[in-house]
């Protein structure tokens, strides 16, 4: 949806409170005391649905990421826009500028909830296939007093580690014969230390047992041939990495250039949140203007419910 779409489809609260009801209505109302998806009534004036079963009342906002916040819905449904309609993404000051908002902490809270969302739909996904591992070691902010405390030369303590896995699809060109390979999906993750524990945590809970896993030579990826179907080492040269891990290179060049370019340094807390958004649009780069389509739909009703 573009901007001028979204001022036609989405004028008011009234509007986003229609899509909102709508759009719980066709996927069904989850009853918590039937603990199953009864028929539900609709009570217009005080926004609830009433289960037809036990008369258990269920708000229109409840189970959703909009439950317990005190913004209108035309808020939330305007910040979804914003957050999907740049690839790049928007800097917090000017995401507050844009909607209106008195406090920056509203605006920061607001991104950063938006961004734990987009984590967590990406989450219900494994890699699969040729999959490409390596780390990044990207800037963080650290408090001045803490920046003083560490020695030239301690670059580590200045960066943060990150996970980067990526689906890579070989591809042949039928007329030249050439190969090349296709990026997939891709995964990011903070990493705390690159041990064999945390690599290994990383890769089951990320990548599907069957794939064939590429990464360079390290003593932390001992084990996991026996995580995955394949396991290939490859030379730790600057060519033979490039070819065989050339989309996670790809895409830890771009991340740094995004953490740079917009957010200068990011502190270490928030990092997921920003990998987050960074995979969660590069994950759904040829969506488009449906994007914002994906994330309202991610953002409203975000939880996968089961009858019991
Ligand atoms: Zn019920």
């Amino acid at each position: 949806m573009n901007i001028i779409e979204f001022i036609t489809y989405f004028p008011d609260e009234e509007s986003c409170e229609i899509f909102l009801k709508t759009y719980r209505e066709n996927s069904g109302i989850y009853c918590k005391t039937c603990k199953c998806f009864p028929k539900q009534y609709w009570y217009s004036g005080s926004k609830f649905f009433e289960c037809s079963k036990c008369r258990r009342r269920t708000s229109l906002k409840a189970g959703t990421v909009v439950e317990a916040s005190n913004l209108s819905l035309h808020i939330w449904f305007t910040a979804f826009l914003l957050m999907s309609a740049t690839k790049k993404g928007f800097s917090c000051l000017e995401f507050q500028r844009q909607l209106g908002l008195k406090r920056y902490e509203t605006a920061f809270n607001l991104m950063h909830k938006i961004r734990a969302i987009m984590g967590k739909r990406d989450d219900l996904y494994l890699l699969k296939g040729m999959v490409e591992y390596d780390e990044a070691y990207v800037e963080k902010a650290t408090k001045k007093v803490v920046q003083e405390r560490l020695k030239r030369g301690k670059g580590s303590q200045k960066q943060a580690i990150v996970a980067v896995a990526s689906e890579s699809t070989p591809l042949e060109d039928p007329l030249s014969g050439k190969m090349s390979s296709h990026c997939g999906f891709l995964k990011m993750k903070a990493l705390g230390d690159v041990t064999r524990e945390s690599v290994e945590e990383f890769v089951k809970e990320s990548i599907d047992s069957k794939s064939a896993l590429f990464t360079d030579k390290n003593a932390a990826y001992v084990n996991l041939e026996k995580m995955v179907e394949q396991h290939i080492k490859v030379k730790s040269t600057s060519e033979s990495t490039n070819g065989a891990l050339n989309w996670v290179h790809t895409a830890i060049s771009n991340l740094k250039k995004n953490l740079l370019g917009i957010y200068h340094m990011v502190s270490e807390k928030y990092l997921q949140n920003y990998l987050n958004e960074f995979t969660y649009k590069l994950n759904r780069r040829y969506f488009g203007e449906k994007l914002f389509n994906r994330l309202i739909i991610a953002s409203v009703y975000p939880y996968v419910q089961h009858c019991e």
